[in-house]
């Protein structure tokens, strides 16, 4: 039953949120946001051009002079409000998760969970800027190191845990006394961009200090990254556009900071000591939330040879078990995969793992956007299905023998995200867990985490820099050493 005391819900979301104003962008050309389950259509948005992206980042660059200037106070308070509003929309949050990337009800839970927590965490930095006192080896000098706002930060996320990957750069930035100028992935305008505009917006967030652009990457994407107004570039996406942003950004024309959470290819390692039906549970969600379309799905599934049978046997039985359909079906468990060229790219990596001598012992053709899982068995650590990325409902297993053979396997990716270990030793599994060349890496659960206080990324070619908690912090601001000479200096 619909809850009496829940707000209307918010309107206008086919507009775009442009300098504190709702309004159409500028390039005349429309874009459908459809959900991906039945194709409906959601919204239509008028797309941004450039002078739309000029427009923003001026606002946001006046903007946030002020909001610098403002009393901690004032910043945190708009924050609680924020953390006020994802509790009182909770529910329709949810729904817009649901439907726009066809996520079931226990991943759009946890994402709008996180966006709301991460908000909570960034409402806590205006008052955690604080800086250092170090002494000088010149008599009567201190050294003071400022933490300082950097001023207008420019945010790229991607469609697949669209709320958290804006959020987590913009709630943190703002925090920090920064203004934001937003470009969701245009499969999810809405949840990744449009409703964060109206709970800030709702939670009296001056005009202009968070703008969200929704465009054609070919038509604003370049210069969105290249413009001089911002300080930094959060980029949550894959590894080939980030590589070209970190180019534009850092290496380029205006030299600016750059923040880049990549692809992932993360193992689960099961050692020989592993509880069996621990094991499988951890692999199925680990492997099978959202469709695998997270960037620490577990990719590879690493098990010792003493057990690979067993185990084998077991996830197959309960992959085939996975009920297959209508997000919003509560029985559901596997949804749409986001568009067709996602579903395309899909079909051929199941075909060239079964060109490269994968056993296929699990599988069906796609219903819609839909595709059951598939497993494959024997897989060598070599071959494309264990090296790339899939990013969906596709599991290698690969068998491993010994520790030392299972560790090579893990650490054998350009990737280096999250992982996990299971092992009935915990501290054998923790010390295998700390030789994994991973930012993350967890012990008898799944690869599958977040927690909006501590530090998240990837090693090797998953990234540059760290999420949440005083991590982000340090990424949303900049150090100002300043020196104060007390005395009258004796230069020589
Ligand atoms: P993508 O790189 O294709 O797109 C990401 C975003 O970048 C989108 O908003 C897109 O519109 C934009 N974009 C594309 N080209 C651009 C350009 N030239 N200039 C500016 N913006 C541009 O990635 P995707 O398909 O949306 O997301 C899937 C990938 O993201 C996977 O590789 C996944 O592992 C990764 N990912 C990483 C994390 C993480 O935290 N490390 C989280 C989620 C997803």
């Amino acid at each position: 039953a619909p809850n009496p005391t829940a707000p209307r819900p918010y309107d206008g979301l086919d507009k775009l949120y442009i300098a504190g104003t709702w309004r159409d962008g500028g390039s005349g050309e429309q874009a459908q946001d459809v959900n991906p389950y039945n194709q409906d259509v959601l919204a239509t948005h008028v797309l941004a051009d450039r002078a739309d992206v000029d427009d923003a980042y001026a606002a946001a660059e006046r903007a946030q002079r002020a909001w610098a200037a403002a009393a901690p106070a004032e910043r945190a308070g708009v924050l609680r409000r924020a953390v006020d509003l994802f509790d009182a929309r909770h529910d329709e949050l949810v729904a817009w998760c649901q439907r726009e990337s066809g996520s079931i009800r226990a991943k759009a839970e946890f994402e709008v969970g996180a966006a709301r927590n991460i908000t909570e965490e960034a409402a806590s930095f205006p008052y955690r800027m604080h800086g250092d006192i170090f002494a000088s080896d010149t008599p009567h000098k201190e050294n003071r190191v400022y933490r300082q706002p950097l001023g207008v930060v420019g945010v790229i996320s991607p469609w697949n845990f669209p709320m958290n990957l804006s959020n987590r750069s913009v709630a943190t930035a703002l925090g920090c006394g920064n203004a934001v100028v937003l470009k969701p992935a245009s499969d999810t305008p809405v949840t990744g961009g449009l409703l964060l505009a109206k709970i800030f917006e709702e939670a009296g967030l001056p005009a202009g200090l968070l703008s969200v652009l929704i465009g054609r990457g070919g038509e604003i994407g370049d210069y969105f990254v290249e413009h001089p107004v911002p300080k930094l570039i959060t980029f949550t996406g894959s590894t080939a556009v980030g590589r070209g942003i970190g180019a534009k950004t850092a290496g380029g024309k205006h030299i600016k900071r750059v923040a880049l959470e990549l692809g992932g290819n993360c193992p689960l390692v099961v050692l020989d000591d592993a509880d069996m039906a621990r094991a499988v549970d951890i692999a199925i969600i680990g492997r099978f939330l959202h469709q695998g379309q997270i960037c620490m799905s577990t990719n590879r599934i690493i098990v010792d040879a003493s057990l690979v049978d067993e185990f084998t046997e077991r996830f197959v039985d309960r992959a085939a078990n996975l009920v297959c359909g209508d997000p919003l079906d509560p029985k559901t468990d596997i949804g749409p995969i986001i568009n067709d060229a996602q579903l395309t790219g899909l079909l051929s990596k199941i075909e060239r793992a079964q060109q490269q001598g994968a056993e296929t012992l699990l599988g069906a053709e796609p219903d819609g956007l839909v595709l059951p899982p598939t497993v494959f068995g024997s897989v060598d650590p070599t071959w494309d299905i264990a090296l790339q990325e899939s990013f969906g409902p596709l599991a290698p297993i690969i068998t491993a023998h010994g520790e030392d053979e299972a560790l090579k396997f893990a650490n054998m990716s350009e990737y280096g995200l999250s992982s996990a270990v299971v092992g009935g030793d915990v501290e054998r599994a923790t010390a295998f867990a700390l030789k994994i060349d991973a930012g993350m890496t967890h012990v008898n659960d799944m690869t599958v985490a977040d927690e909006q206080h501590v530090p998240f990324g990837g090693e090797k070619n998953s990234g540059l820099g760290r999420f949440n908690g005083r991590w982000i912090l340090e990424e949303m601001t900049r150090t100002h050493w300043t020196s104060v000479q007390h005395a009258p200096h004796p230069y020589p």
